[in-house]
């Protein structure tokens, strides 16, 4: 007799979502988190594209400011501005936000087991070994356990990462405009880059990610509040710092039992490592197929679920990476006389209409389209991005 038809790895966002949906079928559902208290230290600018909303439940307390546009800024100062008429993302207090789910997979009647860390997974049995609490068992394992991912590293090889740092930052006066998030690239960083997210008019989650060490990402961080006049007079009101798993198309996310979800399974965007509209609907697509299997007995239907996945996320990642990479090759001249021609040539009203910061493939192909891209990217990207819809 197994103790649990679901043992859920970890009480994150995507986690505690895969949960209450599968307790809300009937199932008996078990939450194994290693902290004592869900959702902290907060790890995350909590930035987050509208379509949340038909994805996963989020009762407007949990937002704290809704943005309708962004400020796109070069190394040089050339700034593209481009807005919706209605919001086009959310900023979350994800700590909040993250217990809320939480409570909810426990009132749907999951138990959540705090304060319990895995540290051995037999993935072929379903069986779960919990530092000091002995072996939980169940007939299907689901490792959301995040970017350094126990389940994960049972059935992939080590994932690679990239560290992020944000600050709360306080101006003490009105500076921002709240309804517009900043972004800010340059070659030392790219394809990171450096983002400020009002929460307020006067606070705002100020950070960034990069391929680099923690001390480094801190003291660009620093360079840039000290050089830039709309953070005069400003005080840090905290630090926080995280890791950002980077997509691998490779990775494995079914193996016997047990799949993997979320940061666990590198199901982020690569162009803003922003996971968790892509992990809400990742926990959707696997609760379908997960409670599938249970009902009909049968663990082969576990295969629906990378296959699923494939089929709505290939293309787009496929495509978020290439950008990725031509952003990561670029000089600052070179992303200075990109905006430029984006800046002349139209981009602005275009990014308007087309750009969805989750969907990022039909703004690129209306951008084929019009011609605009062919005026700006060399001859062999071109064709390497062409190459995506064949
Ligand atoms: C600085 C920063 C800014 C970000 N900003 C954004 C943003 O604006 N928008 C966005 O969409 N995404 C953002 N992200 C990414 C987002 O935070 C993650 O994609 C999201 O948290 C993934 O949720 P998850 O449930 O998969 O994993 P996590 O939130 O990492 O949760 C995993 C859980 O598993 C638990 N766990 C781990 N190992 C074990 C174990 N062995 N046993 C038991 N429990 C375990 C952990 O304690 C944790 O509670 C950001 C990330 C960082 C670092």
């Amino acid at each position: 007799m197994n103790d649990y038809d679901v043992a859920v790895v970890g009480a994150g966002p995507v986690g505690s979502s895969f949960a209450r949906q599968m307790a809300e079928k009937g199932f008996k559902v078990g939450i194994i988190e290693r902290k004592k208290e869900v959702g902290v230290p907060l790890q995350c600018a909590g930035l987050v594209g509208k379509k949340i909303m038909d994805t996963n439940i989020l009762p407007e307390e949990f937002i704290v400011n809704k943005v309708y546009g962004a400020y796109l800024h070069s190394p040089s100062g050339t700034v593209l501005s481009v807005a919706k008429k209605e919001p086009a993302a959310y900023v979350l207090d994800r700590v909040a936000y993250d217990k809320f789910l939480a409570e909810k997979a426990v009132d749907a009647g999951a138990d959540l087991l705090l304060n319990h860390r895995v540290n051995g997974i037999d993935i072929e049995n379903g069986e779960i070994h919990v530092k000091d609490h002995g072996t939980i068992s169940a007939k299907v394992i689901v490792g959301a356990d995040g970017h350094g991912s126990f389940v994960s590293s049972k059935m992939n090889p080590p994932s690679k990462t990239v560290q992020a740092a944000q600050y709360l930052v306080d101006t003490g006066s009105k500076v921002f405009n709240s309804d517009y998030v900043q972004l800010h690239v340059n070659s030392d960083i790219s394809p990171g880059f450096i983002w400020v997210i009002p929460i307020s008019e006067s606070r705002a989650r100020v950070g960034l990610f990069a391929d680099t060490s923690y001390k480094n990402l801190n003291h660009i961080l620093n360079e840039f509040i000290s050089n830039d006049k709309q953070f005069e007079g400003a005080s840090v009101v905290k630090k926080y710092q995280g890791f950002i798993p980077q997509y691998d198309p490779k990775k494995k996310i079914l193996c016997g039992r047990t799949i993997i979800l979320g940061d666990a399974a590198s199901q982020v965007k690569p162009t803003t490592g922003g996971g968790l509209l892509i992990g809400f609907k990742c926990a959707n697509m696997a609760s379908d197929v997960v409670s599938k299997a249970l009902d009909e007995e049968d663990m082969k239907l576990l295969q629906d679920y990378p296959k699923n996945y494939m089929k709505e996320y290939k293309n787009e990642l496929r495509m978020q990476l290439e950008v990725k990479k031509i952003f990561g090759a670029m000089t600052d001249e070179e992303l200075d006389r990109m905006f430029m021609k984006l800046k002349k040539g139209g981009a602005e009203s275009m990014i308007s209409e087309y750009g969805d910061m989750d969907t990022q493939s039909t703004l690129i192909k209306e951008m084929l389209k019009s011609g605009l891209l062919i005026s700006i990217l060399p001859g062999m990207i071109m064709k390497g991005l062409l190459n995506l819809w064949k």
